[in-house]
């Protein structure tokens, strides 16, 4: 053990070595917080703490492994086997397995993926007759998630009068109503969401005090990392845990809260130090991640934010390069950009693809990096878009073995009664609904005991609900004794499944057959990583909510080699060496949405602190002049994030237009390689697009139309001289000067004051009419000399 402290610093050391009491350790990115949790498990663990004893609770399941693995390198592997590290969800996913049954939850009780939850709700609101443009699915989901995670009930809601004005304002006067049938029908099917998860843990540990004291006694000793980003609902739960023995150690930075619009309550971490007694601080003040370039640069963003708390960050590593800042006309000259860097880098640096990670504000921006990496031969892979068990022909799957386990569950039931078709048609399925809710039973015992319901069914109809539900029985009895692979296997021949796919000679229908083939190949793994267990039931409902937990960052092998694509918020606690975070465009990083308040532009500038400090050795961001969103090309202002970057950190590099060595590379979304044709297509686009603007075309590049004060490369610019005011400027064609009336696309018009700066610094201080006066930095700002 004594060799593996030695691989911490002394600020580290500190906490890692108080064995017990409450304690906190607030530290910036990169410091070290999560290997201080982790080496502190094998600490404890040298100090004779029984594995079974330590709770620790990360914010993916990936994490947690990784920990446990470093953890199995230093005590050894059978100790580490016993910890229970992961996710809240997963972990009290396993306890409510044991105590379900105390809710009112049958055992097997399934998870409701967030489709699922859609569904249902989709369903209720038309059993209910109401208008589905007001009444979205999705946004009555986050309406309840989020009751759910402030712990509001219906009862509670029912008894709120503040609530339900809320919602009636927002024209939905149901929402109780709504909120109430999806519990109800939710706990008919023995279903739990992700939520509930959360919800039905606190709920069984306030009303059970027996509960709460058998896992009180084995937790003894509670370790959370990314505390920062906990919900009340988790709160609430790690609180009620650690009581008895307040061996509590959480990590987090508050610079980096980023899912407050999720319930995150940064207020814990604020907090902490009031709900125990005798909490220690610690600080972690060393950066050993990044270049002193990208940790200085990422200090200078964070201190514009008002609500933080002092802390300091430096490192010891090198200066490294300049945070590389690129301009492009285009989303599709974007990922052109980030493709042809990430080769050359690769090629001149040695480097391998998963040294590489792109980051960007909406999962939307994907596409145009993806096209320009596909074009290019890079391999990459996109985190958290739909998750490999979300993948339909996955899911149909899935569903024949939920509803093996738990015939209740209702949206499984609902997915394959008639797929491959069996002619059930949806009017029978509504009746069988109706049914279920009148008799107050589930569909599928309205479906076992057909003949004694009073309902319209013809006996045609009735006769084959009843072998889909003597098939689904008789899987049922397999189960008792095969593994999940032989049951996945037998049912995906029987039920037809196969031969449905199989009708599909398309490339996607091929792609289906594949992913069933492949999600057989993993049960196969679950099952020999699961020899020991005797109980085949049991192994069943165990790889149905790995699935239900799962996420495709979890599914992670070591040895794949792809450029990492992701959002910003996926990407926390992760490290690459080259990040590009991409978009930094006003609008969409900082996003529309969340410029209303400070508060919300204070979680955006965080979330911009996160991305940046997930590099080591190189970040670059990138915008661009134009993209499409929405189907629509539009213009676009570059990040105020930039901006607010002190400017020695930063290398403002020529703008892609004119980097184009091998125009057969950059092939673009128009499947146009050639320089002439494709500037011609780009100029028509622009006319399509802009009838209004000038298209300024050079020989042999492409060129969109130069902002006049927009500089696009600092060695083009002339240098002033600053100390005389009122100097002229020449910035392309155009010229500055002061006394110049200019009109900016953001702030209006204003009066140029003074200049002063040479180069990529030239300023202009202007007097804007709306605003006041305002400092320019003139290769961002978007001038017009009026
Ligand atoms: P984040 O806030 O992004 O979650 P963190 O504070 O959890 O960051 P870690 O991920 O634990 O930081 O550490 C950042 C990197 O620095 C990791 O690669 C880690 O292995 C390394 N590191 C941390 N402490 C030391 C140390 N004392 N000596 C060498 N490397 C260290
Ligand atoms: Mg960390």
């Amino acid at each position: 053990m004594e060799k593996y402290l030695s691989q911490l610093n002394e600020a580290q050391l500190a906490p890692t070595l108080q064995k017990d009491g409450p304690m906190i350790v607030i530290a910036g990115a990169g410091s070290g917080k999560t290997r201080v949790l982790t080496y502190r498990i094998a600490y404890l663990m040298s100090q004779g703490i029984d594995a079974f004893n330590i709770l620790s609770l990360t914010f993916t399941n990936k994490a947690a492994r990784e920990m446990k693995e470093r953890i199995a390198s230093i005590v050894g592997e059978s100790e580490a086997r016993n910890l229970w590290m992961g996710t809240f969800h997963s972990i009290f996913a396993k306890i409510l397995r044991i105590e379900a049954d105390k809710l009112g939850f049958p055992t097997n009780f399934t998870i409701y993926d967030s489709q699922d939850s859609d569904k249902l709700i989709g369903s209720i609101i038309k059993e209910m007759g109401l208008d589905k443009d007001i009444y979205k699915a999705k946004s009555i989901r986050s309406r309840i998630s989020s009751y759910k995670n402030s712990l509001i009930t219906v009862k509670a809601y029912l008894q709120n009068s503040e609530l339900q004005e809320a919602d009636a304002m927002a024209r939905r006067p149901r929402m109780g109503d709504i909120y109430k049938a999806y519990v109800d029908r939710c706990f008919k099917a023995g279903a739990m969401d992700f939520d509930d998860l959360l919800l039905r843990t606190n709920e069984l540990l306030t009303r059970f005090p027996e509960v709460l004291m058998k896992y009180q006694n084995r937790f003894r000793y509670i370790l959370v990392d990314e505390y920062q980003d906990t919900n009340h609902s988790q709160y609430l739960i790690v609180r009620a845990l650690s009581d008895k023995f307040q061996n509590i150690c959480v990590v987090g930075d508050d610079a980096q809260s980023i899912y407050a619009f999720r319930g995150a309550n940064i207020n814990n971490i604020l907090n902490f130090q009031k709900d125990y007694d005798n909490v220690k601080l610690y600080r972690l003040e060393q950066n050993y991640r990044s270049t002193k370039n990208i940790v200085n640069a990422a200090n200078s963003i964070i201190d514009k934010n008002q609500t933080k708390l002092d802390k300091v960050v430096w490192t010891a590593n090198d200066e490294g390069g300049k945070i590389i800042v690129n301009r492009s006309l285009t989303d599709g000259d974007e990922g052109r950009y980030v493709a042809s860097t990430i080769w050359e880098t690769k090629m001149n640096e040695q480097l391998q693809n998963k040294d590489f990670a792109v980051l960007y504000r909406t999962n939307a921006q994907s596409r145009a990096i993806e096209d320009a990496l596909r074009k290019r031969d890079i391999p990459y892979k996109i985190y958290g878009g739909l998750s490999f068990y979300q993948r339909k022909e996955i899911k149909d799957v899935i569903s024949y073995l939920r509803l093996v386990i738990n015939p209740s569950d209702e949206e499984a039931l609902k997915r394959v009664i008639n797929f491959p078709p069996r002619g059930i048609g949806a009017t029978t399925v509504d009746r069988l609904v109706v049914a279920a809710n009148q008799y107050n039973r589930t569909i599928f015992e309205v479906m076992k005991n057909i003949d004694k319901v009073d309902i319209k069914i013809n006996s045609g109809t009735k006769g084959k609900l009843f072998d889909f539900v003597t098939m689904i029985e008789s899987y049922q009895v397999m189960n008792q004794t095969a593994d999940v692979f032989e049951l996945a296997e037998h049912v995906t021949r029987t039920s037809g499944l196969i031969k449905e796919f199989k009708k599909d000679a398309t490339p996607e229908g091929v792609t289906r057959m594949e992913n069933i083939e492949e999600l057989l190949n993993g049960m196969k793994d679950f099952v020999e990583g699961q020899l020991e267990v005797a109980d085949a039931t049991a192994s069943l409902s165990e790889f149905l909510e790995d699935v239900a937990l799962s996420s495709d960052l979890d599914s992670d092998k070591e040895d794949v080699d792809h450029v990492a694509l992701m959002t910003i918020h996926l990407a926390k606690g992760l490290e690459f060496p080259h990040v590009f975070i991409v978009g930094l465009e006003e609008d969409l990083f900082p996003s529309a949405m969340s410029m209303n308040t400070r508060s919300e532009l204070e979680e955006e500038r965080r979330l911009f602190y996160v991305a940046l400090t997930r590099a080591e050795k190189q970040a670059y961001l990138t915008y661009a002049l134009s993209r499409y969103r929405w189907g629509k090309l539009t213009d676009a202002d570059p990040s105020r994030f930039i901006q607010e970057i002190d400017e020695q950190y930063l290398e403002i590099t020529t703008p892609i237009e004119e980097r184009r060595i091998n125009p057969m590379l950059d092939a673009d979304i128009f499947g146009d390689v050639s320089p002439n044709t494709k500037q011609q297509v780009v100029s028509k686009q622009n006319i399509r697009f802009k009838p209004a603007k000038q298209v300024n075309l050079k020989k042999g590049t492409p060129q969109k139309e130069q902002p006049k004060f927009q500089a696009s490369t600092p060695k083009k610019l002339k240098p002033v001289d600053a100390t005389k005011s009122g100097g002229d400027t020449n910035l392309f064609d155009g010229k500055l000067a002061v006394g110049n009336i200019v009109n900016h696309m953001r702030f209006g018009k204003g009066e140029v004051l003074k200049i002063e700066g040479t180069g990529a610094d030239l300023k202009a201080e202007i007097k804007f009419q709306q605003v006041g006066v305002k400092k320019l930095l003139l290769r961002f700002a978007k001038l017009d000399v009026i």
